[in-house]
């Protein structure tokens, strides 16, 4: 793997120069809050947290809002609602939020493209980090453990007193470019050290499923969880790759002008599906629970097939009622990749290679 090596003391610094050109966003400790968010680095910079846990929101904040005004309207007509797509450096996006990321590209960008989405992106350069799981990560059992999309401009690996930052692309050699004099080639030590702290982190994950095995949370069914499921939304509101949004209108008094809305909702509410004629498409909370989590790891439909969970494990950790959600979406993908390998095998009685 090639790269760069930049000393611990030289990110900050790195990050400074960074600010010049364009806003950076870092995760921070709230500590008021007890929580850690993602917010714009102000003042002078210090070696930031890289080895901070989850954000609770995701990234996904940034370039899909959680409340945006999409046009308003008067007597004159629509009047398109300015996109803010200053340039934008998103710091220290763990694996499962590069691939989350790249999960929206697809369905923001790819078929149907939401141009407010798009616009928003393509001023966005993404400084990945690796990180150390804690027990609610289960990335590696929906292969996001890795920086495997390209989605990244540059990703940093720790490796105690500095990090080797692999490059993607132009744009990541761009960044570089801004404070060259900051890294250093690697040496063979540098190269060891990757590997054992690569090493690491998947000792971390294995053992974190061992224990979560050994506690038989994955034993739960999808009806005794949906059972004690508050259908609060929680787990949608902090999932990176959720995409569910309402739109609403609200219109001045007198009705000569108003706005159009967007706000993230979610699958689970009951009021989400509800048609003309008080239908419900999903009337039990044991539907709605199945449809969210079967959506996780089945995909949305013709065209989004595949797995949409990342295994961050926000939905796990900021459940009020605790369920064991990770487990469940763990054991899910270990049978969805079951049936895919039987089916490869059915495909492929021989076993000759193709
Ligand atoms: S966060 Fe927990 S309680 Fe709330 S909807 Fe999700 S599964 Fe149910
Ligand atoms: S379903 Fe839960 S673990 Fe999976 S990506 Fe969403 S928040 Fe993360």
């Amino acid at each position: 793997m090639s790269g760069w090596i930049l000393p611990q003391a030289e990110l900050g610094p790195f990050l400074q120069t960074v600010r010049e050109q364009m806003q950076v966003f870092a995760p921070t400790a709230v500590e008021a809050e007890g929580l850690c968010a993602l917010r714009p680095l102000n003042g002078a910079i210090g070696p930031p947290d890289t080895e901070a846990r989850r954000t609770m929101l995701p990234p996904k904040k940034l370039l899909l809002p959680n409340n945006e005004t999409l046009f308003t309207f008067d007597a004159e007509g629509y009047h398109p609602a300015p996109v803010d797509d200053a340039p934008t450096v998103l710091f220290g996006l763990h694996p499962c939020d590069l691939r989350a990321i790249s999960l929206l590209d697809r369905f923001f960008g790819a078929r149907i493209a939401d141009q407010r989405y798009v616009q928003r992106r393509a001023a966005t350069r993404l400084i990945g980090a690796d990180c150390l799981p804690d027990d609610a990560c289960f990335c590696h059992s929906v292969v996001a453990s890795e920086p495997r999309d390209a989605v990244y401009d540059l990703f940093l690996w720790s490796l105690e007193d500095r990090f080797w930052v692999t490059v993607n692309g132009e744009s990541g050699a761009a960044l570089i470019d801004l404070d060259r004099k900051r890294f250093r080639h690697p040496r063979p030590a540098d190269r060891l050290a990757l590997q054992r702290r690569q090493q690491l982190r998947a000792r971390m994950l294995e053992n974190g499923r061992a224990r979560r095995q050994a506690r038989g949370d994955a034993q739960w069914s999808w009806r005794e969880w949906s059972a004690a499921c508050f259908t609060c939304g929680a787990c949608a509101m902090v999932c990176p790759t959720c995409v569910c949004t309402t739109q609403e209108e609200h219109p001045s008094l007198d009705g000569a002008s108003g706005e159009r809305v967007r706000r993230w909702s979610a699958c689970l509410y009951q009021n989400y599906d509800r048609a003309a004629g008080e239908h419900h498409f999903r009337n039990e909370r044991m539907e709605r629970a199945r449809n969210r989590f079967e959506h996780k790891m089945l995909g949305c439909g013709v065209g989004e097939e595949g797995v949409k969970c990342v295994g961050c494990g926000r939905c796990v950790v900021n459940c009020p009622a605790q369920l064991p959600l990770g487990e469940a979406l763990e054991r899910a993908a270990g049978n969805l990749q079951r049936a895919q390998a039987i089916k490869a095998a059915a495909a492929n009685p021989g076993g000759e290679e193709s």
